[in-house]
């Protein structure tokens, strides 16, 4: 399989950490729903791949969401993993589920804009703080990390652009309340990198670090790499993706346009940054889960590389390498 030539571009950061958000992000947002075994598969596969911080499901109730209505079994069959598994939790009544699941990491998910709260939570975005900040207080008490989401960072589809202090206030107020990592949600893919860098630049004025930001980009206007490599610039090493592409399928409804982890590996990788990912067992994967749900992905690397591979995602074209993957 190809590989991308490693040509290094600046004072870029040597490592970045991938957060994987397929399981959760994408299929929830896909219209097929997966069932339990697949998803053990698709998360012990993830992780083969080297990708060590996998959001694995989210504990909403299941009429919200039901793709991900299965998170308690979920849980009980995938059993201990290596590496860092965050789950969403939308409320106390979640955080209890991920608890008594054994769940050590969570994530809330917040807006920066008051229609979204409106819509997404039923709440004002200050009462949505104020929600969050007593499920960040019992999570804490209960030893658990948490990271914050800021969705609508750049863009909102009812209130056009979101002005950047907005943004920050509610960044600031989710670590204040104790979360450990934020990630800024560029929820319908408008950001272009000149807005990325600023934003970036006055959450550092307002004395947010850059480790404790993560970026999340969606592809929906053709941005997400070019957005990246404006957060790598300013030093941002955690960066969102979703394997394939899921939740992003062009061909479906709902379409929201994840950046996907092939994607932003290839251009990773090519720029000699390490993520400890293996860009041909991640492809394995996502066609393999590309086939599950009867569509093709929408990632731009996969389709690219996915003829070098063979016709199943399990045999490699040439069987010379045939031992050296899975
Ligand atoms: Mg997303």
């Amino acid at each position: 399989m190809r590989t991308p030539t490693a040509v290094s571009l600046g004072a870029l950061p040597s490592h970045v950490t991938i957060y994987e958000v397929g399981a959760r992000d994408g299929l929830q947002n896909e219209s097929t729903v997966v069932d339990v075994a697949t998803k053990v598969e698709f998360i012990h596969r993830l992780i083969d791949s080297g990708l060590r911080n996998v959001e694995l499901t989210s504990f909403v109730p299941a009429s919200w969401v039901p793709q991900l209505a299965d998170a308690e079994e979920l849980l009980a069959r995938l059993g201990p993993l290596s590496g860092r598994h965050p789950v969403l939790v939308p409320n106390e009544r979640g955080l209890e589920r991920a608890l008594a699941s054994g769940v050590r990491e969570i994530a809330v998910f917040a807006s920066a804009t008051e229609t979204f709260a409106q819509r997404n939570l039923n709440r004002t975005v200050r009462e949505s703080l104020d929600a969050f900040a007593v499920v960040v207080a019992r999570a804490l008490a209960e030893g658990l990390a948490v990271r914050g989401y800021v969705s609508m960072c750049f863009g909102d589809p009812w209130e056009g652009d979101v002005a950047p202090d907005q943004v920050v206030d509610v960044a600031r107020a989710l670590l204040d309340m104790g979360c450990a990592e934020l990630s800024l949600g560029d929820t319908i893919g408008v950001a272009t990198p000149g807005a990325v860098a600023r934003l970036l630049e006055l959450l550092g004025e307002r004395d947010v670090r850059v480790e404790q930001i993560a970026v999340h980009f969606h592809d929906t206007y053709g941005q997400a790499l070019a957005n990246t490599l404006a957060a790598l610039e300013r030093g941002v090493t955690t960066i969102d993706a979703s394997a394939g592409g899921l939740g992003g399928c062009p061909f479906a409804g709902s379409a929201t346009g994840n950046l996907a982890t092939e994607d932003l590996v290839w251009q990773l990788h090519g720029l000699g940054i390490e993520t400890g990912v293996d860009l041909e067992a991640l492809c394995r994967t996502s066609l393999w889960m590309a086939q599950r749900l009867g569509r093709p992905s929408p990632s731009r690397t996969l389709n690219a590389l996915a003829p070098t591979l063979t016709s199943s995602e399990r045999e490699p074209v040439d069987s010379k390498k045939e031992d050296s993957h899975e």
